[in-house]
């Protein structure tokens, strides 16, 4: 285990392709050379909280909001079965719209007409709620703690009112709950030094999570995070490259995680973002079965870029880089080791 000083040296080194090869090196040793697709249903936009980067925040009047009714989301997953996918992963804000009843019907007809995993993205929701849909039947739960400083925490994610923010909280009670748990972070968040980043990635390690999903910031004009200022010395950048440090550092503190080559590397890279991402330390793509009338109304931040399923030539694109398509369920060897 890397301690925080290898790090930070990582972080800050001139040349980190002895980091890129080194987290390669790992990511084959521990899980291989399959890359596990998931498909990815933006169920909703609406949100009920304001954090200070996204573009779907409740406070922002310049989008169309829209919520996928049950039977076009059961249509997506059904689509996704039919290309072979193994799982589907469930998307939204904070939708109070989308009731924990509602959601549980969701997940039991999934499950019960395809078998899929179903993980589900939904924010901080009670723990009834979670409680709730892991009975209904889901299997993993996805809530990136975004940044381990309370200070800039509160910045970017201010809490709803009379209801303290807590994720590591909900992490610990998915965890219980049985969920293969989820979490990760934003990169080069105005204000985010080298240093809180790296106690960020330790901390990776310490609660042990079972997926691992970072990307880069990347400013969108109409949220309030846009004019915020950066750090005075030490600011973390919101590149690619910076994002594949992380990648690659996260494999290296936990080697049997699932770890996505994410979208925002795709926004900043295209298909060379993606390719990046899978050359240090990840092994898994989230193709998007969103319906295209809502996939652009989904801009956390802009120009979002999509791995369409229409892109049929992925198994190959995958054999083209010496990778294979995985097959089943792809369930995270670290969730699988712990019993
Ligand atoms: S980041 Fe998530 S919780 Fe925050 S406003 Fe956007 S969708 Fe809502």
């Amino acid at each position: 285990m890397l301690n925080k000083q290898e790090i930070l040296d990582y972080l800050t080194v001139e040349d980190p392709q002895e980091l890129f090869s080194r987290a390669d090196k790992v990511r084959k040793e521990e899980v291989g050379d399959d890359v596990y697709l998931r498909g990815l249903i933006e169920f909703s936009n609406h949100c009920r909280r304001q954090c200070g980067y996204c573009g779907i925040r409740a406070g922002n009047h310049d989008i169309v909001r829209y919520r996928m009714t049950i039977p076009e989301i059961i249509a997506c997953a059904r689509e996704a079965k039919s290309k072979d996918y193994s799982t589907v992963v469930i998307q939204g804000g904070e939708d109070m719209a989308a009731t924990a009843d509602w959601m549980a019907e969701i997940i039991e007809s999934i499950k019960a007409e395809t078998g899929m995993a179903i993980t589900l993205s939904l924010g901080e929701r009670d723990l009834e709620e979670i409680k709730l849909w892991r009975k209904a039947g889901a299997d993993r739960y996805l809530l990136r703690f975004e940044t381990g400083n309370q200070k800039l925490y509160e910045t970017i994610h201010p809490s709803l009112p009379g209801k303290k923010s807590d994720r590591f909280e909900v992490l610990s009670q998915l965890r219980e709950l049985g969920y293969e748990v989820g979490s990760g972070v934003l990169i080069g968040i105005p204000g985010q030094t080298y240093d809180s980043l790296a106690e960020d990635i330790v901390r990776f390690g310490e609660i042990d999570l079972d997926m691992i999903g970072v990307g880069p910031y990347i400013p969108h004009p109409d949220t309030p995070l846009f004019t915020l200022p950066k750090a005075e010395s030490g600011q973390v950048p919101n590149s690619v490259e910076m994002a594949c440090r992380v990648v690659a550092l996260a494999r290296l503190v936990c080697p049997k995680s699932n770890i996505p080559s994410t979208t925002a590397l795709a926004t900043l890279e295209g298909v060379s973002g993606r390719l990046q991402g899978l050359s240090c330390g990840a092994n898994v793509l989230m193709p998007n079965f969103t319906p295209a009338k809502y996939r652009q109304l989904y801009e956390i931040y802009p120009a979002k870029a999509v791995l369409s399923e229409a892109q049929t030539d992925l198994t190959e694109w995958l054999e083209s880089i010496g990778r294979h398509r995985g097959k089943g369920r792809g369930d995270s060897p670290n969730r699988l080791l712990r019993g």
